[in-house]
């Protein structure tokens, strides 16, 4: 098979699973109303749980910062990227988490990759959740060290894991809110059981960070649980994008030596860091917004049950619609646009086969009668 052969086996081989994935250009896809084709929709399909991507607050943050500092950083962190605005989040991040250190990165999924690249080495274990993160697992089966993974949410599978015979030292990983399922992990417990074996926990909170926890410091905080390695991410609930690993003192500075996703790629522009500043100011303050989240997420959980579907147990703004066979999930997803609400279809391989679902996510910004709206489709589409 010659390259373009290989290609188009590939792609065949998605079509006939009905998990081809196709880009639609969205205008408003951070919105609680988005518009594709001249159409708008209900979106139920945003990261953006506290409706702060359109914020007066963090857009003018922004835009003041983009005035005075131009818009890109100009260079890596170790270079001349890194500013006293960088600097300052940094601090503030750190502080308000209970962290000596906060690294800021580009994304997640390079904060993740940067720190799974630059920590484990030859004779260590990676001991992570099944349903991790593809940004996690990737980094695990990339890494020079064993990966093996532990049943979902089960800290006596990672216990068991971490008694086999390991040479070197153990990390373990998992979601403080796992993206496909939206629940939660039982953080002390498998931090625990890592613990018991010497080694250390990694928590991505890419969902429950801003939404959970008091003031929004996420599910660790909300669980009492303190992971060595915290990645927090800015692209949902803060409504902008980029990430920061909160660690100790000497971690950090290792991170900085080792990690390449900071050394060899250009760093967040400043703008970007004073709009995290004004989310920062937003999630510190969006009680009101949490709670309108929180009444959102359990109106549309009655509503569906009464109707008959079934849920995911999910208390968070992840409500996960299972429908099994990819071919029924998506002719739902066509169904439900007809009736004017955006959702998402997930397939393998992002979530195990048979799993297919409608991802649904709810925001602060909805409205009871989208909700209901959202409903009476979902009535409309059985
Ligand atoms: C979205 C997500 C990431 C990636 O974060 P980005 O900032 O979007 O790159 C990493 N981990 C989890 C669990 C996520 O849901």
């Amino acid at each position: 098979m010659n390259w373009s052969e290989q290609i188009s086996q590939g792609l065949r081989e998605r079509q006939q699973a009905a998990a081809y994935r196709q880009r639609r250009a969205i205008v408003g896809g951070n919105d609680r109303l988005l518009e594709y084709q001249g159409r708008r929709y209900l979106n139920f399909s945003s990261n953006d749980y506290l409706g702060l991507a359109h914020d007066a607050g963090i857009i003018a943050a922004w835009g003041q910062s983009a005035k005075t500092c131009g818009v890109g950083s100009g260079g890596s962190s170790h270079v001349t990227g890194y500013s006293e605005a960088h600097q300052a989040l940094e601090q503030r991040l750190a502080h308000w988490l209970g962290y000596e250190r906060a690294l800021l990165f580009t994304s997640g999924y390079a904060a993740n990759q940067g720190v799974i690249a630059a920590l484990p080495h030859e004779d260590d274990h990676i001991l992570a959740d099944k349903l991790s993160h593809a940004s996690l697992l990737e980094a695990g089966m990339m890494s020079k060290a064993s990966l093996r993974r532990f049943r979902h949410n089960d800290p006596d599978s990672l216990r068991q894991l971490a008694r086999s015979r390991c040479d070197g030292n153990r990390l373990a990983i998992t979601e403080g809110i796992f993206s496909m399922d939206g629940d939660s992990a039982p953080l002390p417990a498998l931090h625990q059981a890592i613990a018991e074996a010497g080694g250390w926990l990694m928590v991505d909170d890419a969902h429950g960070f801003g939404v959970t926890g008091e003031q929004g410091r996420g599910s660790a905080w909300q669980q009492g649980c303190h992971p060595e390695l915290l990645v927090v991410t800015f692209g949902k609930a803060a409504g902008v994008g980029g990430a920061a690993v909160l660690c100790d003192e000497q971690t950090a500075e290792y991170l900085i030596q080792y990690a390449r996703h900071l050394i060899y790629s250009t760093a967040m522009p400043p703008a970007q860091v004073c709009a995290i500043q004004a989310a920062l100011n937003a999630i510190i303050k969006g009680d009101a917004l949490r709670d309108r989240l929180q009444r959102n997420i359990e109106r549309f959980r009655a509503g569906a049950d009464f109707l008959g579907y079934r849920l995911a147990p999910s208390s968070s703004a992840i409500q996960p619609l299972l429908v099994g066979d990819n071919g029924e999930a998506l002719a739902l997803t066509d169904r439900l646009r007809t009736l004017g609400c955006w959702l998402t279809a997930i397939r393998p391989p992002t979530v195990p086969p048979g799993g297919a679902r409608l991802r649904i996510t709810l925001t602060a910004a909805h409205q009871d009668a989208d909700i209901d709206r959202l409903l009476e489709a979902l009535a409309d589409a059985r």
